[in-house]
């Protein structure tokens, strides 16, 4: 039976990088029949959160991605998150230190600094030096008796090389001279992504590894875990990155990457799928829209393209449009009722604007910023006051960073949270609201800042953010934007 899985990491919005490996995972087990788990790596305790796992699920249900096994509905292997799996991976981590595959390393984290600069000094490769691999029992003992905390680390072979046959690309060779002896245990006694990931893919009986290429480095480090447990690895097959139309990686600087922001702007799920198979897969006859059930129909894994799938989007907003026309009147006044004029936003509009309306026929031009995607501004006005267009865009820039990682989009979290950064930084609250204001909701004077940030959204708000920037920067007159 095949089997294949994704394995996000619960620390960010949801990805359309996940969205892309997640459909063509779905696709390849669906069309033989086998099925596909979600698995949550959320062994990176400080930046994994449940709002982003079930940012995650939620965003893929969306989209129509439908899981046999995960986190949230259970399964036979689980549990589905490897926080809960922590006993599972130090009895295998103990398994390796009993064959002889894995030792325990008492280094320093001091020692292992000073190792690192040194090599660096001397433009050498930076790695473990090896210093723990041979210690004898006796060493051992008296480390252990002394409570000495301590890693474990993988012994790679010296000699030889590790082959991956990869899927698509064919053969990949790694001499295994160049790979470092992997920490599988921290010394807290977490697993780290390498053995978490392995023992997983193996318990789990995942039969097939579609991942992103990022990936390619770690797989030579995984066939040699697999080696050590006397396991048969998985196939494995690395799909392109989704990069920007200038060719770099996608980024949040340039494009916005969270699934919650194209709902939220009116993307139709069933586009968004289109549009995700369409860049990374030639389907027959070079056919640019298609549903998820002709891709089913269709998939061959060896169609998806090496060429670097473009996240445009233009070719976005014109598939779109396409299916918007596909439906029917009827369904398309649902669809704009649900997703865009839905009863909970006007009704939370209303408190903000009762006091300031003296006829019922202002409430659409007074909120439309809450319903609109794009807004409309003189550029100039993003400038906070005594700043230049380079320190304005300097300030929303780092005031898009802080708000990024906060959780609960709510106005008492935004207000405390943009009030602390004032306090933090040399930016004053007169110098950001104003420009914070006209970037998220356009005008000089709408209603209460936080409220209305509240109201319009994480997703909305950040992209707004992120476009004010690029304005100023083209006022700047040298568009800049940074990885
Ligand atoms: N946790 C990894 C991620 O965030 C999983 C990579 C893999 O698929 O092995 O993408």
């Amino acid at each position: 039976m095949i089997k294949t899985r994704i394995a996000p990491s619960p620390t960010g919005d949801p990805h359309v990088g996940t969205a892309y490996i997640a459909l063509f995972n779905y696709c390849f087990a669906k069309k033989h029949g086998g099925k596909f788990i979600v698995r949550i790596e959320d062994t990176d305790q400080t930046r994994s959160a449940p709002e982003y796992e079930q940012g995650i699920m939620r965003a893929l249900n969306w989209l129509g991605i439908k899981w046999d096994e995960g986190p949230d509905i259970g399964g036979p292997c689980g549990p589905y998150r490897q926080s809960e799996r922590k006993a599972i991976y130090a009895e295998h981590a103990q398994r390796l230190l009993e064959n002889g595959t894995a030792y325990r390393c008492f280094c320093t984290s001091d020692r292992l600094d000073n190792l690192r600069k040194r090599q660096l000094a001397l433009k050498k490769p930076s790695g473990y030096d090896g210093l723990c691999r041979e210690l004898s029992d006796a060493e051992i003992q008296e480390k252990l008796d002394a409570g000495l905390p301590y890693t474990i680390r993988l012994r790679m072979p010296k000699e030889g090389e590790t082959i991956i046959q990869d899927r698509l690309r064919g053969e990949i060779r790694y001499p295994n001279d160049q790979l470092d002896d992997q920490i599988l245990i921290k010394s807290d006694g977490f697993p780290t992504y390498h053995l978490a990931n392995v023992v997983d893919d193996h318990l789990m009986e995942i039969t097939h590894v579609i991942r992103a290429e990022e990936w390619i480095p770690s797989t030579p480090k995984h066939l040699i875990l697999y080696k050590s447990f006397g396991w048969t690895p998985p196939e494995f097959c690395h799909m392109p990155l989704l990069r920007n139309p200038d060719k770099s990686k996608i980024s949040k600087r340039k494009n916005p990457v969270s699934l919650d922001y194209y709902k939220r702007a009116g993307i139709l799920p069933e586009a968004m799928v289109n549009f995700l198979a369409m860049i990374g897969y030639s389907m027959s006859e070079d056919k640019e829209k298609f549903t998820l059930d002709d891709l089913l129909e269709n998939f061959d894994l060896s169609r998806v393209s090496l060429g670097e799938p473009v996240f445009n989007l233009e070719k976005l907003a014109w598939l779109n449009g396409l299916y918007i026309r596909d439906l029917s009147e009827d369904q398309l006044y649902a669809r704009i009722m649900s997703d865009v004029l839905d009863e909970a936003r006007i009704r939370a509009a209303i408190p903000l604007i009762r006091e300031r309306i003296t006829r019922l026929d202002e409430f659409v031009p007074m909120t439309d910023f809450f319903f609109n995607g794009s807004l409309e501004y003189d550029h100039a006005l993003l400038i906070g006051k005594g700043q230049d267009v380079a320190a304005s865009r300097e300030m929303l820039l780092a005031v898009t960073d802080e708000l990024d990682t906060l959780k609960a989009w709510d106005h008492t979290s935004l207000e405390a949270t943009l009030r602390a950064f004032c306090e933090r930084t040399a930016y004053t609250t007169k110098q950001l609201f104003m420009p914070l204001r006209i970037a998220v909701t356009g005008r000089k004077a709408s209603p209460p800042l936080f409220e209305s940030m509240a109201l319009i959204g994480k997703p909305m708000c950040q992209a707004r953010l992120r476009e004010a920037t690029r304005r100023l920067e083209l006022l700047l007159g040298t568009p800049k934007i940074e990885e």
